[in-house]
């Protein structure tokens, strides 16, 4: 007996347990964590595409009197400002007290999502039905975005060169629209390819009209009839859809997962469910000692290139005027910063447990998941935070009670990915990857535990308020 208490002893005191976030949630916590969810899920529901999320925040943030900032303004600890890049990014920033000089807090997290854009010449007739061409932006499984109600989303800039905002599909009283697949009964040679190949990218063909205009004889009735439609809703004709961006996403609203609603399901989790707790850490965190700088950012799934992703100048550019309007420069005050790059992680699925090595991946309900490096064979493209920094975000997530977890994305060989961490270390800026594991990443239904998402939020705001 009494060799098995010092087992147990020694046990406690040498081994990595990996509890699960439940039994090491305080009761308090438990209320917090469902109402963060709710809100989390209007915002899901709100914001399904970059420039509707920077819509939102921005509406979040002038509620909380935060102003735009323009270069050369007179900032002191405690201004809230931010800066919108284009409609797709913003870069949000409480002052604080410390000088600027001994660097600012980052939490960088992005707010696209994969999804169908229509092309630039994207309607035709086929049949007398009407359909949109698509091109898939980001990771997409295409099998899975067949047979689904979607919705159209974006703008449209017309030929006088006004911006007309396109939303149809969300209101319960809107149609939505759909990629047919093919009946089983037919589907005999189909069912015999690799699942990459069972649907190719040219039949993501979005049906969306089979009623003719009523003219005897003229050809594309269908299609005319469908632009006589947008004409009369919108006052757009088919060249204008030359300068558009539309993107078509799921129709349906988030909602809670399992009998006991412990987990949340819905479009767009990668990477709402950081980038949402980022901007209410942002928001929550009014005297910060260091300046907080909070990135919601575009392009992250299609590689971060172009001018609202973060492999563009934008970040360095906000954080240089920041520097110089307080006296500092910016390439001192990056190289003194700490940035958290906050992106989701796949999390263990039990039905496909092959890909993940257990030790080291991401579990529903163990919190929000630290990982030191990403990549792909052989850590190509990582960062690769330092033991030290590691270490130090280790120390702040335990001293501020933060529920959290380490884990990698599936086995060495399995396959691999990246995040912005990498576009930000290169800044010379301190970084590592934070996130929430998400079960069916990517697709247009994903899942997160909620008690994980809510720790997100308190990594963050740990974080900032060091
Ligand atoms: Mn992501
Ligand atoms: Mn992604």
């Amino acid at each position: 007996m009494a060799e098995n208490n010092a087992a147990k002893e020694l046990k406690e005191k040498l081994l990595l347990t990996r509890k699960n976030g439940y039994e090491r949630t305080a009761a308090d916590e438990l209320k917090k964590i469902s109402e963060f969810a709710e809100d989390y899920k209007a915002f899901l529901d709100s914001a399904k595409t970059e420039r509707e999320a920077v819509i939102a925040a921005k509406a979040i943030l002038e509620a909380e009197g935060f102003k735009e900032y323009k270069k050369g303004m007179e900032l002191k600890p405690g201004d809230k400002i931010y800066r919108c890049n284009r409609g797709k990014s913003l870069v949000i920033s409480v002052i604080g007290t410390a000088p600027i000089s001994e660097g600012v807090r980052l939490c960088a997290a992005h707010i696209d999502s994969p999804r169908l854009d229509l092309k630039q010449n994207p309607l035709y007739e086929d049949n007398e039905l009407a359909l949109f061409k698509t091109h898939y932006y980001g990771g997409i499984k295409k099998y899975q975005w067949t047979t689904i109600p979607l919705a159209l989303h974006g703008v449209i800039i017309k030929a006088d060169g006004t911006s007309v905002p396109v939303s149809v599909g969300e209101d319960e009283n809107d149609p939505v629209f759909c990629v047919t697949d093919l009946l089983p009964h037919l589907a005999q040679e189909q069912m015999k390819k690799p699942l990459a190949q069972g649907i190719s990218g040219e039949q993501l063909n979005v049906l969306i009209g089979s009623v003719p205009f009523l003219c005897d004889g003229e050809s594309e009735g269908v299609k005319l009839n469908i632009l006589n439609i947008l004409f009369e809703k919108y006052g757009i004709t088919e060249a204008d859809f030359i300068s558009s961006e539309l993107e078509v996403v799921p129709a349906f609203k988030a909602k809670d997962i399992g009998f006991d609603r412990s987990m949340i399901g819905g479009y767009g989790h990668d990477d709402r469910c950081c980038s949402y707790p980022a901007l209410r850490a942002a928001v929550h965190c009014t005297a910060p000692v260091h300046t907080s700088v909070t990135v919601l950012t575009d392009k992250e799934e299609t590689g971060s290139d172009g001018n609202t992703g973060l492999c563009s100048s934008y970040l360095e550019y906000f954080i240089a005027d920041l520097a110089e309007d307080l006296g500092s420069c910016g390439r001192d005050v990056l190289s003194a910063s700490e940035c958290l790059s906050a992106d989701v992680n796949a999390a263990f699925d039990p039905n496909y447990a092959e890909v993940n090595e257990r030790n080291n991946c991401a579990y529903v309900n163990k919190g929000v998941c630290i990982t030191k490096y990403t990549g792909a064979r052989g850590k190509s493209g990582t960062s690769d935070a330092s033991a030290e920094f590691t270490g130090r975000i280790r120390r702040l997530m335990d001293k501020e009670g933060v529920i959290w977890q380490t884990g990698e994305l599936g086995k060495v060989d399995a396959g691999g990915g990246g995040t912005v961490a990498a576009y930000i270390a290169n800044l010379d800026v301190d970084t590592i990857d934070i996130g929430v594991p998400v079960l069916s990443m990517h697709a247009p239904f994903e899942i997160i535990s909620k008690l994980d998402l809510y720790n997100a939020y308190k990594a963050f705001v740990a974080f900032i308020s060091d």
